[in-house]
């Protein structure tokens, strides 16, 4: 592990809180160190208050901030004398801390302090930083641990023995650290959690952590158990999405409702899975206590989900009488799955959350390999992690959750979301939390929208092995699928039917009909897994109900289409899919409309193109951002009861009113 310190740089972040954001941002930086939202940082500082009187305050990462990314604002200054005094008090209830951290605060707009502040008070260094790094638990997390950590840093680390984290480890070391630190003090392991380093400037704070993370490392190397060499796996099958939505739907029946079920099957994930061992290593506890939040104690093995939440209800009934709280169970379904078909599942009611969970893991499995490599991988017992899981400030922020929104842990696929109004749809749906593949010919749709719960796919529709390689890819992203939006389609220039060329019509229903039909077919079995039961919105067209001249091809495909939905909501309904049409018209912010084609049909009714596009009964403009609404909407609680519908979105016609 190398330091990134640079002075040049760190001269950039003015006074003493701005060394401790340099150096939590260099912290941050590795993952190996810290990862979301773990670890954190403090600063003593002198400040003048109100009064004109000088005043010692801590200056503690906030909750709700990564190191990698904090600022200034990210720290919470907490008065001195009250975290000091705070440390003697005989027993302080973790929401009583909360409170009492939050009134000793100089500026109530600060961020909730970080519930370590207590601890970093105590410590008699100005700068405190305290990570999780990967090294020190691959060490602490054997059954010799305590040897191993007292045998790679002799009397320079203070080593404190597992205490909850919280009031209960702060009082600990309060007690016990100015006994146990001496001169030659530059450090403190915590075991089975994490390393403290401190020191009276930032950089030599922040070097310690390096240091002596490297002699960890170095510590591991010696013992043969620092490289880990991944061996190259077969491939999995090439089409795992039905047994992907199956597991998926189990994990959702468990957890209460829709989840993501992101499915990764690199060679480190599958040779992990696929170890002999697999059913030990992997049953011991996460790497550091925080992480059962993100994980859950244990991952399942396999796919038997109501085992998994049997036993996982059997042990919360057994441990939760031993905490006073009245304590409500969390959902029982798993956070983590090893397969050894898929490799690693992770799981999350959102893309972030399973992401979160994928990024954790991917470090615990690294270290319960070195773990056994040195030894044995040990975790905590049972119970002190389910203090931490079912910790008061946890269940408070559980019971405090205001409603998520209605599509959250769905799964939707749209075609032609690059542009007009499939991009709409996509973004109507993005919005209602869900997770969205976007399908569409130009390569463009990867870009359109940066953000982890949106997959674009370019996708030629009108090659069957391309849609079921997007489902293929959708369903080991996301997990499965709930929602179908078929809206990519084309509109060819104007023609008559006497000067209808069979292969410029037979274009049209390729894409416009066919492609609809492969997809629909395919996505049948993925749909009869969706956890809230499957929709299906099928983007038609005005000329359905009220077709033009000159546009045979379109409107006949375009209607094809819509009988293909009403005989698909009469055949699907049985399996809880409903299926239903918007019926779209005068929508100019789309693809579909060049100016050419604007004056083209404008001139077809004798209007100009101003006319024509406010030619509808109730004079409005219909955008596409109109119709992706409505088209999420249709796929929401407030249309459970409706399928086989066909709903204009045109500004009214009186030819089709
Ligand atoms: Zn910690």
């Amino acid at each position: 592990m190398k330091s990134l310190w640079n002075d040049a740089e760190a001269a950039r972040y003015p006074g003493d809180l701005g060394q401790c954001v340099y150096a939590s941002r260099l912290l941050g930086q590795d993952q190996t160190l810290v990862m979301h939202g773990g670890g954190n940082t403090s600063v003593k500082i002198t400040d003048t208050n109100l009064f004109g009187e000088p005043e010692d305050m801590l200056y503690v990462k906030g909750s709700g901030w990564d190191l990698e990314t904090i600022e200034a604002q990210g720290f919470a200054p907490v008065r001195m004398d009250r975290l000091l005094k705070m440390a003697e008090l005989e027993s302080l209830s973790d929401t009583q801390m909360a409170n009492e951290l939050k009134a000793s605060m100089s500026n109530p707009a600060a961020p909730a302090p970080s519930v370590e502040a207590i601890l970093h008070a105590i410590l008699p260094h100005k700068f405190v930083y305290h990570t999780h790094a990967d090294a020190i638990i691959a060490i602490t997390n054997t059954p010799d641990g305590e040897a191993r950590i007292r045998e790679v840093f002799a009397d320079r680390c203070v080593f404190i023995p597992y205490v909850m984290p919280g009031f209960r480890l702060a009082q600990y070391c309060a007690q016990v650290y100015p006994t146990l630190a001496g001169p030659q003090t530059v450090g403190m392991v915590l075991h089975k959690h994490g390393i403290f380093t401190m020191d009276d400037t930032s950089k030599v704070a922040y070097e310690r952590m390096i240091e002596l993370v490297s002699l960890a490392e170095a510590y591991l190397q010696r013992h043969n158990a620092w490289q880990i060499s991944i061996p190259h796996m077969p491939a999995p099958a090439p089409s795992l999405r039905h047994d992907i939505a199956a597991l998926r739907r189990d994990v959702s029946t468990a957890a209460g409702g829709p989840i993501i079920v992101a499915v990764h099957s690199d060679d480190a994930c599958l040779s992990f899975a696929r170890r002999d061992d697999v059913g030990i290593i992997s049953q011991q506890g996460p790497a550091t206590p925080d992480h059962v939040i993100r994980t859950k104690r244990l991952p399942q093995i396999g796919r038997d989900v109501a085992a998994y939440a049997a036993a996982y209800e059997r042990e919360f009934n057994e441990l939760a009488p031993q905490i006073e709280a009245d304590l409500t169970m969390l959902d029982p379904a798993p956070r983590i799955i090893l397969d050894r078909d898929l490799g690693l599942c992770t799981v999350g009611r959102t893309v972030r959350d399973a992401a979160i969970a994928e990024d954790i893991y991917r470090h615990t499995m690294k270290i319960i390999v070195q773990a056994t490599a040195l030894s044995a991988y040990e975790a905590l017992p049972p119970f002190d992690l389910f203090e931490v899981e079912y910790w008061e400030l946890e269940q408070a922020k559980l019971r405090k959750a205001g409603k998520a929104p209605v599509f959250t842990g769905e799964v939707a696929l749209v075609t032609g979301a690059a542009s007009g109004i499939g991009k709409a749809c996509a973004q109507s749906l993005l919005a209602r939390g869900a997770a969205v593949a976007g399908l569409d010919i130009n390569p463009g749709i990867t870009e359109i929208f940066p953000r982890r719960d949106f997959l674009g796919i370019p996708c030629d529709v009108s090659q069957e092995e391309a849609l079921i390689a997007a489902l293929e890819t959708t369903v080991r992203r996301f997990g499965g699928l709930d929602m179908v939006v078929l809206n990519a389609g084309i509109f060819p220039s104007s023609k008559a039917i006497g000067d209808m060329a069979l292969d410029e019509w037979r274009r049209v229903m390729t894409i416009n009909l066919d492609a609809n039909l492969i997809l629909m077919r395919e996505a049948l079995p993925l749909l009869k897994l969706a956890p809230n039961g499957g929709r299906v919105v099928i983007v038609g067209s005005k000329n359905v109900p009220a077709p033009g001249p000159g546009a045979a091809a379109y409107s006949t495909s375009k209607a094809a289409l819509n009988q293909l939905a009403r005989v698909a909501a009469l055949e699907w309904g049985a399996s809880n899919i409903r299926v239903n049409s918007v019926h779209p018209n005068a929508v100019f912010d789309t693809g579909l409309w060049t100016e050419e084609l604007l004056q083209t049909r404008a001139r077809h009714y004798n209007l100009t193109v101003e006319e024509y596009k406010a030619n509808n009964v109730l004079r409005v403009p219909v955008t596409s951002a109109d119709v992706g609404e409505l088209v999420a909407e249709l796929c929401g609680p407030v249309f459970r009861c409706t399928t086989g519908a066909q709903i204009p979105i045109d500004g009214g016609n009186e030819r089709v009113i």
